[in-house]
């Protein structure tokens, strides 16, 4: 799993994708029963068979063409293709028959395959991404922390983990509006996401907060890395209206994972420091280094 976030797609529209690939699945499915009908009992070829375009002129295969749905276009053009082929084999010998229908048969369950790829896809980025940040959902977060956990008790460097929350952001909201709130949230989720590096991940955590990992770092350079990010964020302009663009900060509290630690100890200790940072004034990176533990604000 990568910084580069599957883009996010909300709930209903998924469903409604999932849903259409249903039915192209089912119209397919008739398709293919008239196709063996024609070729069996010589009945009137259904003429989707026989054209070069026959994969654009069904219903699906004009919409296809959604980005959520693309990889589907190859499988469907290799069905209908080889129907045609099929089709122009039967005047010839048993072996150029036989090998058609068995490209044809081949052909046809990898359709069958593709959309339900596609459709397994669409749910997994339902439950993985959020769908107003873009950010990893804290669903995934869980099962990927515990990993990560593993890793550094196998051996591998320790990872840092990151707690971000958002500063006076019920101002934002009261001031502006929940709307411009939201955007101002998915700007900052998208900040956070393209200013770490690339194999950082960004979860939402829950409400404007946000957990990151930054595997394969130590705290020094973690915090380093993180008050880069805060000054930088601290200026960038944050567009939530027509004519209205604001600035916001954050807080951030860091704690490394070390070998044989669970992943909500690690996370308590990030939160604790979060909550040094906002006590000593926000818009800062505090650190929560060893056990008993102190809180460092350098
Ligand atoms: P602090 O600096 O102490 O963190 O102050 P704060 O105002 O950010 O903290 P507080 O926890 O009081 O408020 C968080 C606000 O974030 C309240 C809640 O309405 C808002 N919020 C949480 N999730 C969302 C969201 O998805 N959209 C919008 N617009 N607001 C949200
Ligand atoms: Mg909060
Ligand atoms: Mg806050």
């Amino acid at each position: 799993m990568q910084r580069k976030h599957t883009k996010s797609i909300d709930a209903n529209t998924a469903l409604s994708i999932v849903k259409e690939l249903d039915r192209a699945l089912a119209m397919h499915q008739y398709w293919i029963k008239d196709f063996y009908r024609f070729i069996i009992c010589g009945e009137s070829a259904p003429h989707s068979c026989v054209d070069q375009d026959a994969h654009l002129l069904c219903d699906f295969g004009r919409w296809y063409a959604s980005p959520d749905v693309k990889k589907i276009g190859k499988p469907h053009k290799a069905m209908h293709d080889s129907a045609r082929k099929l089709l122009e084999s039967l005047p010839l010998g048993n072996e150029a028959r036989k090998t058609s229908y068995l490209n044809f048969v081949d052909d046809s369950l990898d359709f069958k395959q593709a959309i339900h790829h596609c459709q397994s896809e669409l749910l997994q980025r339902v439950c993985t991404v959020d769908h107003l940040t873009g950010a990893w959902t804290r669903h995934t977060m869980e099962s990927r922390l515990r990993e990560e956990a593993e890793r550094v008790s196998r051996g591998s460097p320790s990872c840092v983990i990151c707690m971000v929350d958002i500063d006076h952001f019920k101002t934002v909201n009261d001031q502006y509006g929940h709307l411009a709130g939201d955007k101002a949230l998915s700007t900052v989720a998208r900040f956070l996401m393209e200013n770490l590096r690339i194999y950082d991940i960004t979860f939402r955590y829950g409400g404007e907060e946000f957990l990151v990992c930054l595997p394969d770092t130590s705290l020094a350079e973690a915090e380093a890395l993180l008050n880069r990010l805060r000054v930088d964020l601290s200026v960038h302009p944050i567009r939530i209206g027509e004519d209205k663009t604001i600035t916001i900060s954050a807080s951030f509290g860091i704690a490394s994972l070390n070998a044989g630690e669970s992943v909500s100890d690690v996370v308590e200790r990030a939160d604790h420091a979060l909550l040094c940072a906002k006590s000593q004034g926000r818009n800062r990176v505090c650190v929560w280094d060893i056990e008993p533990v102190s809180c460092l604000n350098r």
